[in-house]
């Protein structure tokens, strides 16, 4: 078993942004010479979510409009604990629905995604300097 490790950096583009970053696991697992095993993928940021999905304009407008949503203002009675601190708990309470990690499958010394499937980080309190963690395990 060999472990492959990358931090790559990643500029995200606006307060709520949905960052296409396919081509840092691509290249991580093609850096790794790892033929069969998994890549995990970690954004070790609090108010960052990831997921897997298609990179379809109107799609990526749409995770950024649903975001948006979870994000929009609250009366005062309604905010959070944690506004009292940095004013962002619902960026943190959304990175816990999204979860900040995705795990794929690495064969024949490539990634496997679906023909639709892309990596995506999804900004929820940018713009940001962030980083990703990426590990390759595998033979
Ligand atoms: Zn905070």
């Amino acid at each position: 078993m060999r472990l492959y490790h990358a931090a790559p950096a990643v500029r995200t583009s606006g307060r709520i942004a949905v960052e296409n970053v396919t081509a840092h696991v691509r290249s991580a697992v093609e850096s790794s010479g790892i033929k069969e095993g998994i890549a995990v993928v970690s954004v070790p940021h609090t108010t960052c979510g990831m997921a897997v999905n298609e990179d379809e304009s109107g799609l990526r407008q749409d995770m950024q409009r649903l975001a948006a949503r979870l994000l929009s203002p609250l009366a005062d009675e309604q905010r959070f604990s944690h506004d009292c601190v940095d004013d962002n708990a619902q960026a943190h309470l959304t990175s816990i629905l999204l979860g900040h990690s995705v795990t794929l499958p690495v064969s024949a010394a490539a990634l496997v995604l679906g023909t639709w499937q892309s990596v995506f980080l999804i900004e929820m309190d940018g713009p940001r300097n962030r980083s990703l963690d990426i590990r390759i395990l595998g033979e």
